[in-house]
């Protein structure tokens, strides 16, 4: 198996970890990196695991649901208001988790199938690392 990386550094979204005893109830930001492991049996002609300039689906996706967005987790018992509210406000994702940990499992489960369905089933996601700040992360191999 070989495997090659790609990063996205410095998008910016907030979340709300509407369990926690602490200030991460409250909806705050951060700027975060999402780190993609790719994996193939077998190279394309070029000897990549993936074409670094042919994933721009994905930075489109990143772009178009967690850049400038403020995520909510699907339990969060104020999410009907927040979506409510939200508007012209701010950007809302709903995911089952806004965690680091959870948010590693959600790019996955959204990007992989779409990473084998561009490359025929030739390449798929082996990790997902998300990084928040320059301090933590979390990672989820499947
Ligand atoms: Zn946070």
């Amino acid at each position: 198996m070989l495997t090659c990386k790609k990063t996205y550094r410095d998008i910016p979204f907030a979340h709300r970890q509407h369990n926690h005893d602490g200030h991460c109830a409250l909806i705050h930001g951060h700027n975060w990196g999402i780190t993609l492991t790719f994996a193939c049996s077998e190279t394309d002609k070029n000897g990549f695991v993936v074409d670094f300039g042919k994933l721009k689906y994905l930075k489109q996706w990143i772009d178009e649901h967690l850049d400038h967005a403020c995520l909510f987790n699907e339990s969060d018992p104020e999410k009907d208001a927040l979506l409510a509210a939200a508007g012209h406000l701010f950007k809302p994702y709903v995911l089952p988790n806004s965690s680091c940990e959870g948010l590693a499992q959600h790019i996955h489960t959204v990007f992989d199938p779409m990473v084998r369905k561009q490359t025929n089933n030739r390449v798929w996601i082996v990790e997902v690392e998300i990084i928040e700040d320059s301090k933590n992360s979390a990672n989820y191999r499947p």
